[in-house]
């Protein structure tokens, strides 16, 4: 049986889900909600909406770009 590789990452990115922190403005991605944000500490982690999960993938280019230098 042949399984595709788009399958294999629609899986991936339902598995590994983004949640944003309201008190720092932290985004990050995790399988599971935290009750506390890694950055602060904050009991205000939620899961990322649209705007959020924009803002995020605008972070990873940047940091893909610093690396090249
Ligand atoms: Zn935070």
């Amino acid at each position: 049986m042949i399984i595709s590789k788009k399958a294999d990452i629609l899986i991936l990115r339902v598995m590994k889900m983004i949640f944003i922190c309201d008190k720092c403005r932290f985004i990050f991605s995790r399988t599971v909600q935290p009750e506390q944000c890694p950055d602060c500490g904050k009991y205000a982690v939620r899961e990322a909406n649209e705007m959020d999960r924009q803002e995020y993938e605008e972070h990873l280019k940047e940091f893909q770009g610093d690396e090249n230098g």
